[in-house]
């Protein structure tokens, strides 16, 4: 398989001596062209690690991150950007609250030179849902879902083929939650996008992702595929107690 995402014995590693953390440790996995690919696992387990150290955001102690085939040197030069964009968890924190929805959708365009920049941030807000009121408008004037579809729009501005989510939806409400993955499935099909996406929700992984890895304590225990996750064929019996904790919590949610 000519995988366009891949990583091998990637580890990250915190801190020294005592105060060592080892984050990540030895997780491979590749990730086709288009598929979305998920990684759910209990808070602390490592997700978000994996996901910063392929954008080279963390400390790798070892192993590689792949895209195309080719290794992709450390640190990370511009045009892997255009390549790999990241959505954060928390839409309040990832935007910054003095420039407008304009000003973060132009900001990336203007650091890779691009010319036709108010097309390209016109188009962008109508890509996400987001007609040309919200242009000038600053990040406290939007709501957590409008927030995460800035973040979304900023990711997609530089026509990535990869995009990496970080529980993109754990910080909205229920309903909010659905239509921004909604949004985002929509935004897979039509352009061919590959997803790596990260939640602790083996809900969200599962209506998103076409094949899953469980991480616990660093590791990956186990990868699987979601019909293997429907047919209740889970190995690992962490695996099941995710399934069953995000099952619950559906009822919770349904009563
Ligand atoms: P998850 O996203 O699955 O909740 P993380 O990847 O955020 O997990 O964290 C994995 C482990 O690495 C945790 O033990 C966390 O405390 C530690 N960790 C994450 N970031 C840092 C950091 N910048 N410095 C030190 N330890 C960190
Ligand atoms: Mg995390």
């Amino acid at each position: 398989m000519s995988a366009l995402l891949a990583t091998r014995d990637l580890s990250v590693t915190f801190g020294r001596g005592a105060d060592e953390v080892r984050a990540v440790r030895g997780v491979s996995f590749d990730v086709a062209e288009g598929e979305a690919f998920g990684i759910v696992g209990e808070s602390g387990s490592g997700k978000s690690t994996v996901l910063r150290a392929i954008c080279g955001l963390a400390p790798v102690s070892g192993g590689r991150v792949a895209l195309d085939g080719a290794d992709i040197p450390a640190p990370r030069r511009p045009d892997f950007y255009r390549r790999v964009q990241m959505v954060f968890q928390d839409p309040y924190a990832s935007l910054h609250p003095r420039h407008t929805v304009d000003h973060i959708l132009s900001e990336p365009l203007a650091i890779h030179g691009f010319r036709d920049r108010g097309a390209r941030v016109e188009a962008a807000l109508e890509d996400v849902g987001l007609g040309q009121g919200f242009r000038f408008r600053y990040p406290h004037q939007l709501s957590g879902g409008q927030r995460q579809r800035v973040a979304i729009a900023r990711a997609l501005i530089l026509e990535p083929r990869v995009l990496l989510l970080d529980e993109p939806t754990s910080a909205l409400d229920a309903s909010i939650q659905a239509e921004v993955l909604n949004l985002l499935d929509r935004l897979r099909g039509e352009r061919g996008l590959t997803y790596v996406l990260v939640s602790h929700d083996l809900a969200v992984v599962a209506h998103m992702c076409e094949r899953l890895a469980v991480m616990q304590n660093g590791v990956v225990v186990e990868e699987l595929t979601r019909d293997a996750l429907r047919r209740h064929a889970a190995g690992q019996d962490y695996t099941r107690t995710l399934l069953r904790a995000s099952e619950g919590f559906r009822k919770e949610r349904a009563s």
